[in-house]
């Protein structure tokens, strides 16, 4: 089943092992990152429907908790956009992804983003990327769809296997911003850090936006 509303998880929750909130040192910086993207509200909700967008995630060794050979990273929680900020409890560890199944094994407060299937796969695709920024915006995305390269389909959305799937169809450079033509208002930044990953969005926000 697939549900096109944005913020509906459509992945399955293999295991999820609940634990009280992350230490701030395990989100610090990625939240840093993120309240600067919020204030320029390429993460936030839509009105009246109040459904939040927009989710970063960052690379993290996690084999301590479970040993495997598929990227871990940390991400932002399910339906955390209309917060500006966010904490310990809005955070949680992606340890493993199935995509045969589609499942998720997490660990943390909360459930990963709606979107953590995607993330995964982009770094599954190109082992060198280590944050993954995806946010939001209306006239960034209608210029990114007519002018840029890296895309994804329009007829594939977002979260779902297809989606996963094209970004191994991408000739991805070292950095970059992939726009997702079948996600309304939806594209990602990646890079090997989260200040090159968050630069980008600042780069086109500044260049259209100002
Ligand atoms: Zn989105």
């Amino acid at each position: 089943m697939v549900d096109i509303n944005e913020g509906v998880i459509k992945f399955n929750t293999k295991e999820h092992f609940q634990t009280n909130a992350l230490e701030p040192n395990e989100y610090r910086t990625l939240e840093s990152w993120r309240e600067k993207l919020w204030d320029i509200k390429l993460i936030g909700s839509y009105c009246p429907s109040n459904i939040g967008y927009g989710n970063l995630s960052v690379k993290v060794d996690y084999s301590d908790i479970l040993q495997t050979s598929e990227p871990q990273f940390l991400i932002t929680g399910t339906q955390t956009g209309h917060k500006k900020n966010l904490d310990g409890n809005d955070y949680v560890r992606v340890l493993n992804f199935d995509q045969e199944n589609f499942s998720v094994t997490s660990s943390g407060p909360c459930s990963p983003s709606s979107e953590t299937p995607s993330h995964f796969s982009l770094y599954k695709a190109k082992s060198d990327i280590n944050a993954i920024f995806h946010v939001h915006d209306n006239i960034i995305w209608k210029y990114l769809s007519e002018n840029h390269d890296l895309a994804t389909p329009a007829d594939v959305e977002y979260g779902t296997p297809e989606m996963a799937k094209q970004f191994l169809n991408l000739d991805l450079p070292d950095k970059g911003i992939i726009v997702m033509k079948g996600h309304e208002d939806g594209f990602l930044s990646y890079a090997k850090n989260m200040e090159e990953a968050g630069e980008l969005l600042l780069e086109i926000y500044n260049k259209l936006n100002r």
